[in-house]
């Protein structure tokens, strides 16, 4: 979180669990948590993990507009830390090609100009890290790098 207050909520969006990784639970990304009502909400709410109560996608953070929700666009976009801190703006797809939208283009390059280094997150390719042109990585950003994450050069994307 970023300490913006929450201005929106989830209605019967679910998206993040389907999309995004929950160490706790051992799921991985890009897959339906056993949990999910899809469409509805979390069957264990009161008992969810701690990384699924604190999650709170950008969207629901009031970026965007109403109509722009994750299950309306199959776009969830958050930040993980900050730019000092070696932080990520991370961008995922719920369906194959919904990264390669003007929609998800435009997020994209705004983090980019920020400057955040973003994580891409594909249903059908493997995550890779777009580094903003000029900026100054942060060893944390670099570890991953050296981990095997892919990565590629703002200009190249
Ligand atoms: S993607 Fe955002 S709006 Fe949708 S369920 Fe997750 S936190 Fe809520
Ligand atoms: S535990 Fe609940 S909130 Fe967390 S991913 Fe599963 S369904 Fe979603």
């Amino acid at each position: 979180m970023n300490g913006k207050p929450i201005t929106r909520s989830c209605g019967e969006c679910t998206t993040c669990c389907n999309t995004t990784a929950v160490l706790a639970l051992n799921k991985p990304e890009h897959q339906w948590c056993t949990h999910c009502d899809i469409g509805k909400g979390c069957k264990i709410y009161e008992t969810r993990p701690s990384g699924c109560k604190d999650f709170y996608c950008d969207w629901l953070k009031g970026v965007g507009e109403e109509d722009q929700r994750p299950d309306k666009t199959g776009i969830v976009a958050f930040r993980a830390g900050n730019v000092k801190s070696g932080g990520l703006y991370c961008i995922a797809e719920m369906e194959h090609g919904q990264l390669d939208t003007p929609y998800a283009r435009r997020l994209i390059n705004k983090a980019l100009k920020l400057p955040f280094v973003v994580s891409c997150s594909f249903v059908r390719r493997r995550t890779y890290l777009v580094i903003p042109t000029g900026a100054v990585i942060h060893p944390h950003i670099t570890k991953l790098m050296m981990s095997g994450v892919g990565y590629k050069n703002a200009d190249s994307v």
